[in-house]
């Protein structure tokens, strides 16, 4: 039987509740399908081991994950109100996205059936995009530095980095996603009227690339007034490219008009298969509402439901798609976050019932 070997940290706050669900879930689609088998081992990497040990993750954890044998890295949220986020950000999920060369986020967003969104009358069908954002450079990646620290000559300097490997390879993957889906339009999204050089330069790019994709509606389009567009016209976005900064952002927005932070998914991606891809809710740790067993674990079930996709096990990825779409749409039960009065543990367990109906 197919066997894949899966990387599991469950990280901060109420990721252990969301991912517990998420990886019971898989595990239950497992036996339902009967045609693969997914072994999981689990690392207690976050901020409760910094603050024990000093580091989010062991000196060698890149190369753990690495010589594993990995297959998919399945990530719960990472932050703590103890621990500055730039410190756990960077020392733990920036560093896999770099070093495992997971250039792609993928972030579906969608209104899914039964699932109110905030903007009024609006149904699922006219919400219903994918951000393709990139993820290992632009604004994040990490070079810069601070001097005269304290003092009135302090200089902190943040600085973009696009290289035109980078940009290509990420818009290139927007366009082969928009056709390999049947979308119709990709936008792109940057803000070159006031950022001559770097997004000027995505945007050469950009319609370079696009020339090689001639069945495929293209528009470039200023990110400031992009996010008024999600809000007034969602149903005009199909397939959305953009840096990592303004991805980050959009995909928030998105989560919102979508109906819940609660709910979305992403897939960090490295398309060459070269390391293993890490899946992960786009919120954060949550932790106003850690440990009270009422976080919604769709936004974790679906990631493994995108790690499934990429694993190849296309069938099984569409089962749990259908039944989270199912159990949604029936509206019995239902976390907080979506109006309801559910656990964690119910919704998980709502989505497995529905799923042992299918066999
Ligand atoms: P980050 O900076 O890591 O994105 P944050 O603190 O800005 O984190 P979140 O931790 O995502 O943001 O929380 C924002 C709000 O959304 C909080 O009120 C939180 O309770 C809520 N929230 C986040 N995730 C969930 C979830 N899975 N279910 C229900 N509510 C959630």
């Amino acid at each position: 039987m197919r066997t894949y070997n899966i990387a599991v940290l469950p990280g901060d706050g109420i990721g252990q509740e969301v991912i517990t669900e998420s990886v019971q879930t898989l595990t239950t689609l497992t036996q339902v399908h009967g045609g693969f088998r997914l072994d999981t081992q689990q690392f207690d990497w976050g901020s409760e081991r910094y603050l024990r040990e000093g580091a989010m993750m062991p000196r060698d954890g890149l190369a753990i994950l690495e010589r594993g044998g990995f297959d998919g890295i399945l990530l719960g949220p990472i932050g703590d109100p103890r621990v500055p986020d730039h410190i756990t950000l960077w020392g733990l999920l920036l560093p896999i996205r770099q070093a495992f060369d997971q250039y792609v986020n993928l972030r579906p967003i969608r209104l899914l059936p039964g699932v109110q969104s905030p903007l009024v009358g609006r149904s699922p069908t006219e919400i219903d995009m994918v951000c393709v954002r990139e993820n290992t450079e632009g604004e994040y990646a990490g070079v810069g530095g601070r001097v005269h620290q304290g003092t009135e000559q302090e200089v902190a300097i943040q600085s973009i980095v696009f290289t035109r490997k980078g940009t290509e390879r990420l818009i290139r993957y927007a366009f082969e996603y928009a056709r390999q889906h049947g979308r119709k339009k990709v936008t792109s999204a940057t803000k070159s009227n006031s950022m001559q050089y770097n997004m000027v330069f995505w945007d050469e790019v950009f319609g370079q690339v696009a020339s090689d994709y001639p069945d495929i509606a293209h528009e470039q389009h200023l990110i400031d007034s992009l996010t008024a567009r999600f809000v007034s016209r969602p149903q005009s976005l199909d397939v959305i490219v953009c840096s990592n900064l303004f991805g980050d952002i959009l995909s928030d927005l998105g989560a919102a008009i979508a109906g819940s932070l609660g709910l979305a998914p992403s897939a960090n991606l490295n398309p060459q298969r070269s390391y293993p891809s890490l899946f992960q809710a786009i919120h954060g740790s949550a932790p106003d509402i850690a440990g009270k067993g009422i976080a919604n674990p769709i936004a974790s079930i679906w990631s493994g439901q995108l790690l499934l996709d990429h694993l190849g096990e296309h069938e099984a990825a569409a089962m749990l798609m259908l039944v989270i779409e199912e159990v949604l749409a029936a509206g019995q039960v239902r976390t907080p976050d979506l109006g309801g009065t559910a656990t964690t543990r119910q919704l998980g367990e709502a989505i497995r019932s529905q799923l042992k109906g299918l066999s």
